[in-house]
């Protein structure tokens, strides 16, 4: 199973490369559950549609990527850290960022950058894996987060391939993939094939712009003339005036880049077969069509029979049982749900998470607070039967906290990987996991095995404070940090549920021992508060805390904004209280 991934260069394929490591996974392209066998399985590659960054992402947003997060890992086990890469892309080039930047009277870049840092601080903090996390120094990076204004070059040069190749044409300073020249071309797949339609069907399914300058309403735009407000490139094609990309073209260049030109420098078509990468992701909106696009326009100019040889797509997500739309009043945020009462919450990244994941990731979701409430509660049930195993073995943290962390480094259990490999069964992987909780606070091999399982699946992390440890003594852990994000109190308030009064004093004694008070408000809700001032993560964030209220007060919101995002880069929630100060609620993650 360990594969040798020091070079790129492509290697001699052996037996052991050949034989398949299990994973099914249902692709759109052939409709069915195929054996997944990776092209190349020193070097396998996944590709997944990213977010516009116009505006917060909403929870839909959050689907596919904690859906492929999770893909992800399941690759990097089966085939090696070093042997996956996987890119997903930001599109930061698009009419709603032109006409969001102009409505909020801010320039293109200042809206896509705010956007993007927010946009990756919320997924942080739900689990997913950043390249920060992955890449490793002096090593080919694993995971690229590409950027489509960066990539206008590559997409230039494929649209001038097509236009050479008859395939696309110059109208009206646009430039137009023409589909009845794909269907002429031999060697090409059927326009229509990834989403299972006639031309007919596309034709009355798709809200087709008829624009004078198209040869045919199917036909889609590759290139566009800008105006003079908006971002401009140098155009293909010979086209005098500037312009900018259409969509779909962002994803064949930026796949192209990083998927296909940096594996062997098979930048030629010859053979058209190394053309072709592994896994292509997305939301199954994206198939028609973004996907049926982008297989079009990759196909044609790289002579290749197919784009991707699996193509996965994720479910629709409703909210309380209606689509999701501003129109509706029923608009979710990742940010909405980690930071505000908007919908019941806030709530924990990892309660969050866990929601996702319990419905299979090609079923229809339905997002709902009793969802989240659930989620919440079962994982407040494993947080405390580890505290109670805690208090029971050891009345104390060291050695447990210990092994703990050595879990997290551990292989997932086998019954749980194989859930995985199954198409990623993630709700048979959780109901394995739930199967456990029972036995753990009794059996440390189980809670080894949850450890390992959560682990896996994103839910703690190296840097994600385990369960007691905090207050017991056991690691660097802010005070107000729990297990899965949850605030202490949280956990001293299950702890005092199963009345384990052994563990409530024990942690009660270490807590006096750290100057870290303890407090109960009138509603018996209990909160915690550091006495120490050497804490230095502690100092740092009430450093940062007092510059955003100087920023506040002479209303500097850009900076009040900045300072927010970098407390809640390091996973410190910052929300205004109605008396005009500050709480801090920590997640997990960080
Ligand atoms: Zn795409």
């Amino acid at each position: 199973m360990q594969i040798d991934a020091q070079n790129d260069a492509p290697r001699q394929a052996g037996p052991e490369d050949i034989q398949d490591r299990g994973l099914r996974l249902y692709n759109t392209l052939t409709r069915a559950k195929d054996d997944f066998r990776p092209i190349d399985p020193a070097n396998v590659r996944m590709y997944a549609c990213g977010p516009t960054v116009y505006d917060d992402a909403h929870i839909g947003n959050a689907r596919p990527i904690i859906v492929f997060d999770t893909l992800f890992r399941v690759l990097r086990q089966l085939y090696g850290a070093a042997a996956v890469t996987y890119v997903r892309n930001i599109t930061d080039v698009d009419d709603k960022i032109n006409a969001r930047a102009a409505e909020r009277g801010v320039t293109i870049r200042d809206l896509t950058e705010v956007t993007a840092r927010r946009f990756h601080a919320d997924i942080r903090a739900l689990g997913v894996l950043m390249p920060d996390q992955v890449n490793v120094e002096g090593e080919p990076p694993r995971f690229i987060e590409p950027r489509a204004t960066e990539h206008i070059v590559e997409m230039r040069d494929l649209i001038g391939r097509l236009i050479a190749r008859d395939i696309a044409y110059v109208a009206e300073d646009h430039v137009l993939f023409s589909v009845a020249a794909m269907g002429r071309k031999a060697g090409m797949p059927r326009y229509g094939a990834l989403a299972n339609r006639s031309l007919d069907e596309m034709l009355a399914g798709a809200r087709v712009e008829v624009a004078p300058y198209k040869r045919d309403p199917m036909d889609f735009v590759l290139w566009k003339p800008s105006k003079e407000n908006e971002p401009g490139w140098p155009s293909p094609g010979g086209i005098a005036v500037p312009g900018r990309p259409g969509w779909h073209i962002e994803c064949s260049a930026m796949s192209w880049k990083h998927l296909i030109q940096g594996f062997a420098g098979r930048i030629a078509c010859d053979p058209a077969e190394a053309n072709v990468f592994d896994i292509h992701a997305g939301g199954i909106d994206l198939v028609f069509p973004h996907h049926e696009d982008e297989i079009a326009q990759s196909c044609c100019a790289l002579d290749a029979p197919r784009m991707a040889n699996y193509w996965l797509h994720n479910g629709f997500l409703q909210v309380e049982g209606q689509k999701m739309s501003k129109s509706l009043g029923n608009f979710v945020t990742i940010r909405d749900l980690l930071t505000s009462g908007k919908f019941g919450g806030p709530w924990a990244g990892p309660v969050i998470r866990w929601a996702m994941l319990e419905t299979h990731y090609r079923q229809p979701i339905d997002w709902t607070e009793k969802r989240l409430a659930r989620a919440q509660t079962e994982l407040e049930t494993i947080a405390g039967a580890i505290g109670a195993l805690q208090g029971r073995f050891f009345g104390g943290c060291d050695i447990t906290l210990r092994r703990w962390i050595a879990d997290l480094d551990q292989a997932p259990p086998a019954p749980f990987l194989g859930f995985l490999m199954d198409d990623l069964n993630t709700p048979g992987a959780i109901g394995w996991v739930r199967g456990l909780i029972g036995r753990m606070a009794s059996d440390l091999e189980a809670a080894g095995q949850v450890i390992r399982a959560l682990s896996f699946l994103g839910l703690v992390s190296r840097q994600t404070p385990l369960a007691l440890a905090a207050p017991l003594g056991c690691g660097q852990f802010s005070p107000e940090t729990g297990m899965f994000g949850f605030s202490m109190s949280r956990i001293w308030r299950t702890a005092h549920v199963n009345g384990d009064a052994r563990l409530l004093e024990s942690t009660r004694e270490e807590l006096a021992r750290k100057k870290i008070a303890i407090e109960t408000d009138a509603n018996g809700l209990v909160s915690f508060r550091s006495e120490a001032d050497d804490d230095p993560a502690l100092a740092r964030v009430n450093a940062l805390v007092a510059a955003r209220a100087d920023a506040r007060a002479r209303k500097d919101w850009a900076e009040a904004d900045r300072i927010r995002d970098e407390l809640a880069a390091m996973g410190a929630v910052v929300k205004d209280t109605k008396d005009g100060g500050v709480s801090i609620e920590w997640v997990a993650g960080k």
